[in-house]
């Protein structure tokens, strides 16, 4: 198409109308008498930027990319293309730290929601309330990042509390999935802490919903992957936030031991939550070089021969992770009450590892994985990650036959592999996300830094791995989900599948918000 022809040859003028008289959606006559037709753009930049995605593996070209400057404007949008005789597609777009077109939206157009952080006048990020009043929360746009969500939360002594690992995302591309990470066995996923929304429905309606109003629109669109509206609004949870955090890693070379010792951890029977974990994880050390990863530097470096001794012993060392937060009133119980936890944990003796950081610096630790990443040119290489939920019962069975049979027996597996549990409690059976049925159920993530020529290699891998677990009957789902047809996306879904559906019709009857996920608009 032209606008293809046009991509690698920049434009010198953002409203280059050459390309828009040839472009279907600035044909329309209609659109042109509207004023977002100055805040669309489809120069060189715009286009590359919303072909492409962390993953990078995946480009779609949209026709234009729409930089909203209110709200209105993308309630104009999508009551154009709804109220359009031939609708086009449009996605949001956040950070588009997916990895497989999620946020893109070929032919159609993409809005990019960051456009909106600079308009906001200030009410971008607006906290409720204060510790001493006893309630709080947070209105954020969903175009925020989450650090910059926690960095004006911090300031009134207060923050959310369910996390991401990395913290550049934004709101309402996670609230769109889930939002997972250490803390979700006991404050749930992101999407478990939130108190109400503003969604602009693919009919361009502005909706305020939440447990109490429009319910149906609010349980859809959270972990909804943007099938029903644009989040551009969500009041979110916070707590007091803690000062300090110890943080603490053990190591096992048997994976039922390093299971049991999760599942007892995040299992608040007998223990009393004010004196639980504030956050659990799990991974593999595999690597016989090193037994750091590209987003932690964590283990004292005189430590490091002895660790890898491990991992050339065993193959693959497991590695629990834990964080217990705590302040100045708690300084002097943080040890003890850790120690009460750990009492009757079968790690191997001699390997635990503790740190003492700060809060800020413990929920932003990825971000120097980030840079150390950016600085050797390994951030923007394609990144054929994998997530998966796994149900508890099979968790054994997905170490023989995933673990050894397939990722230590290849040995092409590189990064981070995490490894954690969480209790389905703490989800809300009635919101769009998926998760296993078992009360306890683990995420697995692959998530490899690889060079530019072998993700295919990789990508294989994961079918691999998919399909031996149907083999084995495990009956997984996938977290970020990514289906290539209609069945696919049914078996996904299950029991869910009808209301998803229902709900697709109900709040986008035209099948035009982000059409990158491929569910209904697949071919
Ligand atoms: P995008 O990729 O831009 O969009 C994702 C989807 O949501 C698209 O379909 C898009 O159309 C839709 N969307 C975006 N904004 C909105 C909106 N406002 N309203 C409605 N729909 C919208 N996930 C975790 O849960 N835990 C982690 O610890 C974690 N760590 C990560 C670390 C890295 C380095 C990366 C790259 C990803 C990580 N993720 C993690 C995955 C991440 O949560 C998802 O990729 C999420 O979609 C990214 O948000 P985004 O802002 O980049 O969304």
């Amino acid at each position: 198409s032209f606008l293809v022809s046009t991509l690698g040859k920049p434009k010198l003028s953002t409203n280059c109308l050459p390309s828009k008289f040839q472009n279907p959606v600035y044909q329309n006559r209609k659109l042109q008498n509207l004023d977002i037709i100055s805040k669309l753009r489809d120069d060189h930049d715009a286009i590359k930027l919303a072909s492409s995605d962390y993953g990078n593996m995946v480009h779609e070209i949209p026709a234009s990319v729409l930089y909203p400057t209110s709200i209105n404007d993308i309630e104009t949008l999508i009551k154009f293309a709804h109220n359009n005789s031939a609708p086009f597609t449009i996605a949001a777009r956040g950070q588009g730290h997916s990895v497989r077109g999620q946020a893109m939206a070929r032919n159609g157009v993409v809005v990019n929601m960051r456009s909106l952080k600079n308009h906001r006048n200030g009410f971008g990020i607006t906290v409720s309330g204060t510790p001493s009043m006893g309630f709080f929360y947070v209105d954020v746009g969903g175009e925020q990042l989450w650090i910059d969500v926690l960095n004006a939360t911090l300031e009134h002594g207060l923050a959310p509390v369910s996390f991401t690992d990395y913290l550049y995302l934004t709101v309402g591309g996670t609230l769109s999935n889930a939002g997972i990470s250490g803390q979700t066995f006991r404050y749930g996923p992101q999407i478990s802490n939130v108190y109400e929304m503003d969604v602009i429905t693919g009919e361009g309606d502005f909706v305020t919903c939440s447990p109490e109003k429009n319910r149906k629109l609010f349980y859809a669109a959270l972990g909804g992957l943007g099938q029903f509206g644009i989040i551009v609004r969500a009041r979110i949870a916070l707590e007091p936030a803690p000062k300090r955090v110890k943080w603490v890693r053990m190591l096992y070379n048997d994976f039922s031991a390093f299971t049991k010792d999760q599942e007892s951890l995040i299992s608040l029977n007998g223990r009393k939550q004010k004196n639980a974990l504030n956050y659990l994880e799990g991974l593999l050390i595999m690597d016989k070089g090193t037994p750091e990863n590209w987003r932690s530097t964590f283990f004292p470096l005189s430590d490091h021969s002895r660790i890898i001794s491990l991992v050339t012993k065993y193959g693959i060392i497991y590695c629990i992770e834990v964080a217990k937060y705590y302040d100045d009133h708690t300084l002097n119980s943080v040890d003890k009450e850790l120690q009460v936890l750990f009492e009757g944990l079968s790690f191997i003796p001699g390997f635990t590892f503790e740190k003492d950081i700060s809060y800020i610096d413990f929920l932003n630790r990825v971000q120097s994985g980030e840079q150390k990443l950016q600085s050797q040119g390994l951030w923007d290489t394609p990144h054929p990650w994998l997530n998966l939920f796994v149900p508890k019962s099979h968790i054994s069975d997905f170490n023989s036959i995933v673990f050894k049979d397939i990722v230590l027996k290849r040995n092409i597996t590189t990064g981070v592999v995490l490894v954690y549990p969480m209790n389905r409690n703490k989800w809300d059976d009635r919101m769009s996300a998926v998760i296993p049925d078992e009360d306890v159920f683990y995420t697995i993530g692959f998530l490899h830094t690889i060079g530019f020529n072998d993700w295919e290699t990789i990508d294989l891998q994961n079918k691999d791995i998919l399909q031996s677990c149907y083999n084995a009957g495990i009956e997984v789902k996938q977290y970020l989900p990514n289906y290539k047809t209609m069945e696919d996306w049914q078996n996904h879904f299950g029991m869910k599948w009808r209301t998803f559906q229902e709900r697709k019709a109900q709040f986008d009857p035209k099948m035009i918000l982000s059409p990158g996920q491929r569910i209904f608009n697949n071919n």
